[in-house]
């Protein structure tokens, strides 16, 4: 990648810092393919492994840390966090420069004030296939299932925001909403982020519906691994119904280990 010669041109090689609490066994396989994917591409990842019981004083302090290590243009704290840790305030301890996540309070401000630095990696991937596909947002309906602050709200916020890729009409649906198939229904574009497997059925959706599925969820079942992974849409019950579908796996997840990879490079530039 021509932005990553550039900076090594210059003796940089883009760096992410990974801070893992914990031995989860779903956010183990996350780091390790973010970690794979930033040394495919020529830049440096490095994961730090904390213990579950670590105090948040502790946390903080090793965030600190990093956060003047010029090694690192990135740091990512592997979310979620053991439930004794305040999230957010550990994430509002990265330096705001350096919060590729774009979970930092001061990111999630610009964002919504319009003026983004680093655009939450999910939400920046599902905007980046809307305009790679082609699919019109302006003046669509966009309806988003799940309200969370790394993915539901900063997507109602890029979709809405007057940008190139935006100006569309937003509903923002959850737990609470009833009943959810009078909105989905109504659904240019459809977007997923629940965390509950196949919530999303034909019946739910209409012919002109581009959906997008955010959700990744580990299913037990009897084959030899003892589970499967799928989405927050029934993928072969809507296939055939609906314009177009994003498929899990695939789809959003390698998106947002490249806009990961985006991002890093983007502090990395900004640095020199
Ligand atoms: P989260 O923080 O648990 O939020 C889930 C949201 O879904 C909440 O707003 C919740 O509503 C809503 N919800 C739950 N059940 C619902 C239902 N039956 N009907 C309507 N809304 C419902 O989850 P998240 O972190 O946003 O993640 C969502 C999913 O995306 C998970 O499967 C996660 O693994 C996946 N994910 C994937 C990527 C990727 O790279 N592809 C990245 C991040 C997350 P309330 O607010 O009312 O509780």
């Amino acid at each position: 990648m021509q932005r990553i010669h550039k900076l090594s041109d210059k003796g940089v090689t883009p760096g992410l810092a990974v801070v893992l609490v914990g031995d989860d066994p779903a956010s183990s396989i996350y780091v390790k393919n973010k970690e794979k994917f930033f040394l495919k591409n020529g830049c440096y990842s490095q994961t730090f492994r904390l213990k579950s019981s670590i105090s948040q004083e502790e946390l903080v302090g090793f965030v600190e840390k990093l956060n003047v290590d010029d090694k690192f243009h990135g740091i990512l704290v592997q979310l979620p966090l053991p439930k004794h840790i305040d999230s957010q305030s550990v994430i509002d301890h990265i330096n705001p420069l350096k919060d590729v996540d774009g979970f930092h309070a001061e990111n999630l401000g610009k964002l919504f004030l319009g003026y983004p630095r680093f655009v939450p990696c999910t939400p920046y991937g599902i905007m980046e296939l809307l305009d790679y596909y082609n699919i019109e947002t302006s003046g669509k309906h966009a309806v988003i299932v799940g309200r969370s602050n790394i993915v539901g709200k900063p997507m109602a916020l890029l979709l809405s925001q007057a940008f190139k890729k935006g100006n569309a009409t937003v509903t923002i649906c959850h737990s609470r909403t009833k009943p959810l198939k009078d909105y989905t229904l109504k659904a240019d574009i459809l977007i997923a982020a629940t965390g509950v497997p196949n919530l999303i059925s034909a019946d739910m959706v209409n012919e002109n519906t581009n959906i997008i599925d955010v959700g990744i969820n580990r299913v037990e079942d009897d084959s030899e691994k003892g589970y499967h992974i799928c989405g927050d849409v029934d993928f072969k019950d809507c296939l055939d119904k609906v314009k177009s579908i994003t498929p899990v796996p695939g789809g959003v997840g390698p998106m947002t280990i490249m806009m990961l990879l985006m991002n890093t490079i983007k502090s990395a530039e900004d640095a020199y």
